[in-house]
């Protein structure tokens, strides 16, 4: 599955917020977003007042940054969620953090979205037991995410069995010297720390 590789933090500066796409650097003083926080590019300076259009677009466009998602894919999960029963935006929000890669970011095994999506990748997680390499793959309530026993040394998981610390949701348990992770229930709307209005994306959808 194709995937955007230009530099991240050009997106946080177009999206004008952190969308922590690089891990620990994110937290640092080498934040590109910190240092400067206005939009890339030659007419950065200008000052635009935004559509409502626009407002939605960017809207979708953090979300779909944040997961690491290309526009087609995050159209088919924005159907998929409005054909579900509840709430469209909350639907879609708990799609895209039911993906495995997500998952596998949120028990801490990687320290970026994109990082963990390489893991994924790489064949280096069972599920249940089972070897799943998709990170697109939707995770269940009770799935157990273990590292595969020949992994186990790769540098990221031996700094998690070491004691790196991370602070996980409270829809996910991590037992970092099994590396064996728990998906204890579906996430819900107020696990998901990042500022998102996904009413912007229903109603930007909703006008194509
Ligand atoms: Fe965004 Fe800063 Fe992380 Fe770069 S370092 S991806 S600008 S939050």
């Amino acid at each position: 599955m194709a995937r955007y590789t230009g530099p991240s933090c050009r997106l946080c500066r177009r999206e004008g917020a952190k969308l922590f796409l690089k891990g620990d650097r994110c937290f640092g003083g080498k934040c590109a977003f910190a240092k400067r926080p206005n939009a890339p590019g030659q007419h950065k300076q200008m000052r635009r007042k935004v559509s409502e259009y626009g407002l939605q677009l960017r809207e979708k466009q953090k979300i779909r940054r944040v997961y690491g998602i290309l526009e087609g894919q995050f159209r088919h999960y924005f159907d998929m969620a409005s054909n579900k029963k509840g709430v469209t935006g909350e639907n879609l929000l708990q799609l895209l953090e039911c993906r495995l890669d997500n998952a596998v970011y949120r028990m801490g095994y990687g320290e970026s979205r994109a990082q963990a999506r390489q893991l994924v990748l790489h064949g280096h997680f069972l599920i249940n037991g089972k070897r799943v390499d998709i990170p697109s793959y939707q995770i269940k309530a009770g799935d157990v995410i273990t590292v595969k026993s020949s992994s186990r040394d790769i540098e990221v998981f031996k700094a998690l069995r070491e004691g790196a610390s991370r602070t996980l949701p409270k829809w996910v348990e991590l037992n970092a010297d099994a590396l064996e992770g728990r998906v204890v229930a579906l996430p819900q709307r107020d696990d998901i720390d990042m500022t998102f209005d996904e009413h912007l994306v229903v109603e930007f959808y909703s006008k194509l």
